[in-house]
């Protein structure tokens, strides 16, 4: 009992869960976590495989730990086991076992709920290294035990997994396997716990989280629009989100609860990737440039607050400069609040990596160049929109300085502003004042009136 376990998660928001929920699954062995890695009797690397960049930095990250693990074993510290779980672990078990030798456990997303079994097996000495990246028959969350730690005012709550989609860039289909639903009831008793241990913010999570298709409670299959309004009626919750979304998976269910729902926040992160009808369909993403146009215009007209967020790949294989600049019109066209670009990144197993014209990296790094500076500059128009704007701002935590809250506009970007700390987790009306790099600063409207200022607390 009393041992401390240290996880280190790289990658996407569906990680971010995924590690909590391996903490929970390790408490009743007796494992505690810990912020330290110094201090860790296990740690556990949740890794990214999404691009060749964040694959690297777990072998990296792999050597400084086996100096630690070396160090402590010498002063007699015991044993510290390392586990390499996530998507590098799926993509690359055995290379993993060869190159790092001195890891103890190798697991793949889907099996994360048997953590507890390999730590007793290799703690009991005597097997090797454990490897266990299967695609079980079995759900893992009818196997994990209920959440262990509040998750705070925003929390995630993973309802879909895998992918079925193949986009030809991308690993996902291959490292979190077919796509998969919680059922409604699982996901509305997940949440409701949330709410209970002080949740008020929930961001719903999937790799393809409009592909949601879960058991709802007449025994057909609910689209997430459905499921939104469900939650929705959960008291105490203020706040639903969801991410990340393909674009030929938002239906009209889900369009009619951007317009329905005012828990639902006017904040929508839909992947495009490109600007290019050619490119688009050498991507195997199934929708044209103009289609994506008029979603958002229908999003746009439903709920005419709406901002939104994108990804965006430049240099994929034979991406000419005019079909470079067809992404650039297309994000002048939208306006983006804010949004993620990479460079294209071949993945080993994946078709886009076998097509022999591949852009030189110094192509894509001055079309990634520009791209960002364009993204940018609308970010910056985005947030100055906001100026002299009264927001309604949900209230994380604590500020840097004394006195000072911070939270969250509807548009996600974090707010400052003074106010009573017991107010945490309420959401209060706040005049935006101040426009900076990273975040808004403001004050609380009304702040004479008090309360009154926390009005939609209960919105
Ligand atoms: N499911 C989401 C969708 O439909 O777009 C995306 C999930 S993926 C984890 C997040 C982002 O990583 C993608 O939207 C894409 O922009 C980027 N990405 C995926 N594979 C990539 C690759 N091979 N090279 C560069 N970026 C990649
Ligand atoms: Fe990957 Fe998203 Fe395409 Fe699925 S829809 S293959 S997760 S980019």
């Amino acid at each position: 009992m009393g041992k401390k376990l240290f996880i280190k998660t790289f990658g996407c928001q569906m990680n971010v869960y995924d590690s909590a929920r391996m903490a929970d699954s390790l408490a009743p062995s007796g494992y505690l976590p810990t912020d330290s890695v110094d201090d860790a009797d296990m740690v556990v690397l949740n890794t990214c495989h999404i691009r060749e960049k964040a694959a690297e930095k777990v072998y990296s990250e792999l050597g400084r730990l086996r100096l630690l693990q070396e160090e402590k074993l010498q002063a007699g510290g015991g044993k510290m086991l390392i586990a390499v779980a996530g998507c590098v672990a799926q993509a690359e078990g055995d290379e993993i076992l060869s190159r790092a030798p001195y890891v103890d456990i190798v697991l793949g997303p889907q099996t994360y709920h048997r953590l507890p079994e390999m730590v007793e097996d290799v703690s009991a000495g005597g097997s090797g290294p454990v490897i266990d990246i299967e695609f079980p028959a079995e759900d893992k969350f009818d196997h994990l035990p209920e959440e262990a730690a509040p998750q705070g005012v925003s929390a995630f709550l993973s309802i879909q997994e895998g992918c079925d989609r193949f986009c030809t860039f991308c690993v996902v289909p291959y490292t979190r396997g077919a796509e998969q639903s919680r059922p409604v009831s699982a996901v509305v008793a997940e949440a409701r716990r949330l709410v209970a241990t002080g949740s008020r913010e929930i961001t719903l999570l999937g790799q393809n989280v409009n592909a949601y298709h879960g058991t709802g409670s007449d025994g057909k299959d609910w689209g997430l629009g459905r499921l939104i309004r469900v939650l929705a009626e959960i008291d105490g919750l203020h706040r639903i989100r969801y991410t990340t979304s393909h674009p030929r998976d938002m239906d009209d269910a889900l369009i009619e609860a951007h317009r329905d729902v005012p828990q639902l926040m006017p904040f929508l992160h839909l992947p495009v990737q490109s600007g290019s009808d050619r490119i688009l369909a050498a991507m195997n993403r199934r929708h044209t440039a103009d289609e994506y146009r008029s979603l958002i215009e229908r999003l746009r007209t439903v709920q005419p607050e709406l901002a939104l967020s994108s990804d965006f790949i430049v240099g994929f294989p034979g991406e000419t400069d005019a079909e470079f600049a067809a992404t650039l019109r297309l994000v002048n066209d939208i306006g983006f609040s804010q949004a993620f670009s990479f460079k294209y990144s071949p993945r080993p197993g994946t078709p886009a990596a076998a097509i022999s014209d591949q852009v030189p990296e110094e192509i894509k790094r001055d079309r990634l160049e520009s791209l960002q500076q364009l993204l940018r500059a609308q970010q910056d128009a985005f947030n100055h929109a906001q100026l002299g704007r009264t927001l309604p701002v949900l209230i994380e935590g604590s500020g840097r300085q004394p006195g000072q809250l911070l939270g969250r506009s509807p548009y996600l970007q974090p707010v400052h502003f003074d106010g009573p700390d017991h107010r945490v987790g309420y959401v209060a009306d706040v005049c935006i004042a101040e426009i900076m790099t990273n975040s808004l600063r403001g004050t609380l409207a009304l702040p004479e009136a008090g309360d009154p200022a926390l009005r939609r607390a209960s919105v």
